[in-house]
């Protein structure tokens, strides 16, 4: 993927993010457009489109995912309160970029899970 991917140059370091972890795998950096106060994305290095792609491709990795996500979440004193873990994917999960990231959400309440009520 690469250059057409934005999430792949940064990890490439192409474009600055304020990363808070990284593993040999993983990267976890701070949302541009933070929707809470502790908002972090969290992803393989290696390009996976989405969530379904990846964990069917290398369980493994998505594993990795989660696990760096749960240390963020430590990091961040996100453990006692909560947090909310999540991986919007295609267009009806509102996915824009396209290199598969976990939304690492806290800091606060976060209401109710989907903004509307689609029942
Ligand atoms: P999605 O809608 O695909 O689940 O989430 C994409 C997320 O990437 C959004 O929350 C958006 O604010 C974030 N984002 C988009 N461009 C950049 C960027 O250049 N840097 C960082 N750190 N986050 C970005
Ligand atoms: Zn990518």
């Amino acid at each position: 993927m690469g250059s057409d991917c934005l999430f792949c140059r940064i990890v490439a370091g192409e474009i600055p993010a304020t990363v808070v972890r990284e593993t040999a795998t993983t990267l976890a950096f701070r949302d541009i457009t933070p929707k809470a106060p502790v908002h972090i994305l969290v992803i393989p290095k290696e390009h996976y489109a989405d969530v379904a792609t990846l964990a069917q491709g290398d369980p493994g990795l998505a594993a990795e995912v989660l696990a760096t996500a749960a240390d963020v979440a430590d990091d961040e004193g996100l453990l006692g309160d909560g947090f909310r873990l999540m991986f919007n994917t295609g267009t009806y999960g509102g996915q824009e970029v396209f290199h598969v990231h976990a939304h690492l959400l806290g800091g606060a309440p976060l209401g109710p899970m989907l903004a509307r009520d689609l029942a």
